[in-house]
């Protein structure tokens, strides 16, 4: 998963993009980069890491222009090492130059490769192939040769060119990943996700729609459609359920409110009579637990694990002593609101079980009387082809255990997961995909 940024007509652009990409710095850590076009010249910066640790001021400093694109990434296939594999990427482009900055995942890149008379590529990123098309495409207009040169891209896609003087934000038929559009008196901005316009002041205009192609240039904005055949809406709940921020308008709802009304159905559905302490596994539960406990009926909300923000995710640590160990030093327990109580800890997801069995051992340490668990999420047991870095399905831990066996293996005393129904009827309207949950792959693959 990544996140993208665009800025036009803006005093030092890089200055803004460089922030932008620090508000959505949650989606990606592995890299961070931007190209900006100073009256046609453009200049590129990129490295791994984050973003503050990627751009100096004096990297900033000299990055000149109005215009721009950012990008972070995290990467769901697996890199070339011996490759630049950061982003926006540059290419030529007639006698001028373009960048591209790509969220999302090609589901055709072997098809595309061969159509394109098998290259020699500078990355092993599938974004490559979208430029290179975008390059090798001849068209009457530029949104011709947009259209033209997306019609054989198959995925999911959420994209900004950057051209000497405009800039092209393209949204896949499916609306699978956010992009939406902001201003900020005569500048336009484009951004995954809408936390990084409040930080910056920038005024949400509205979603890029599902198959636009928006081309951003002094004359104005020009808006047109993918000629491409009909998908089903397809837009991904886990960026409401997990990756997009809470305060970011995702999909016409602020997260925050979707995991709250989630919240709420787990506990209509899952509660836990008795109960006494509900507790959120910081940070990405604290809504969904908010709205489990508002009814009251199965305990009143608590903070009773708080967590250090000083160390990154654990999901990739190797082994189980280690991941243990890390997870001591991500949370920490206020014993008063644990001693002696039953406690209902609420997630978002499970997805390869590594730690919540830790936690769970930490509370049982802590003398609660019972420990009960209950998932926002219904049980993962497909991989994700869309870009989510989801493990393959033998170390998804719903795909390979009953609940009962994922119930034990966390020594809980009663493990329960919202059903895929319910979570449906959430927003019934809205077109999600579900595929990692029902194994039913809206976008074709392969
Ligand atoms: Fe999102 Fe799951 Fe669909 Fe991937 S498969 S896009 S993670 S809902």
């Amino acid at each position: 998963m990544c996140g993208i940024f665009g800025a036009f007509d803006v005093d030092h652009a890089s200055k803004e993009i460089y922030l932008a990409l620090h508000a959505q710095q949650h989606r990606a850590k592995e890299s961070a980069g931007m190209v900006v076009s100073d009256n046609g010249k453009f200049y590129r910066y990129a490295g791994p890491g984050i973003v503050q640790n990627v751009f100096s001021y004096s990297a900033l400093n000299n990055l000149p222009g109005r215009i721009g694109v950012g990008h972070i990434r995290y990467s769901t296939v697996e890199d070339n090492p011996q490759l630049d594999n950061t982003q926006p990427i540059v290419a030529d482009y007639h006698n001028d130059k373009v960048a591209i900055a790509h969220n999302g995942n090609l589901t055709n890149v072997g098809k595309l490769y061969h159509n394109l008379n098998s290259p020699n590529l500078l990355t092993s990123m599938d974004t490559e192939l979208i430029l290179r098309l975008f390059c090798l495409t001849e068209g009457n207009s530029l949104m011709e040769c947009v259209k033209k040169s997306l019609t054989k891209v198959q995925g999911t896609y959420t994209l900004l060119f950057l051209l000497p003087d405009c800039l092209i934000a393209v949204r896949d038929p499916s609306g699978n990943r956010p992009l939406s559009l902001g201003k900020r008196g005569k500048s336009w901005f484009v951004s995954s996700e809408t936390c990084a316009f409040d930080m910056l002041e920038i005024d949400f205009v509205r979603d890029i729609e599902p198959g636009e192609i928006l081309i951003i240039s002094q004359k104005g904005l020009e808006s047109d459609k993918l000629c491409l055949p009909s998908v089903p809406l397809a837009r991904c709940i886990f960026e409401q359920i997990y990756y997009g921020l809470p305060a970011s308008l995702i999909f016409e709802e602020y997260a925050s409110e979707f995991r709250k009304r989630l919240g709420c159905k787990l506990e209509e559905v899952c509660p836990v009579i008795g109960g006494q302490a509900v507790m959120s596994i910081p940070d990405s539960a604290n809504f969904i637990a908010e709205g489990y406990a508002s009814s009251g009926r199965s305990g009143k909300l608590s903070s009773g694990i708080l967590r250090s923000h000083y160390i990154g995710r654990t999901f990739l640590e190797p082994t189980q002593a280690q991941r243990e160990l890390k997870v001591k030093r991500k949370f920490q327990l206020v014993k008063p609101e644990i001693v002696g109580k039953s406690i209902v800890l609420v997630d978002d997801s499970i997805v390869r079980l590594n730690t919540m069995p830790s936690i769970v051992r930490m509370i049982r340490g802590a003398k609660a009387k019972e420990v009960h668990v209950r998932i926002a999420c219904p049980p993962i047991t497909h991989p994700c082809y869309y870009g989510i870095d989801m493990p393959t399905t033998t170390e998804l831990a719903a795909a390979t255990m009953t609940i009962e066996e994922m119930r034990t293996k966390i020594d809980a005393d009663s493990l329960e997961f919202l059903p895929l129904e319910e979570l449906q009827k959430l927003s019934p309207d809205i077109g999600y995909c579900y595929a990692c949950m029902n194994g039913e792959y809206p976008i074709p693959i392969g």
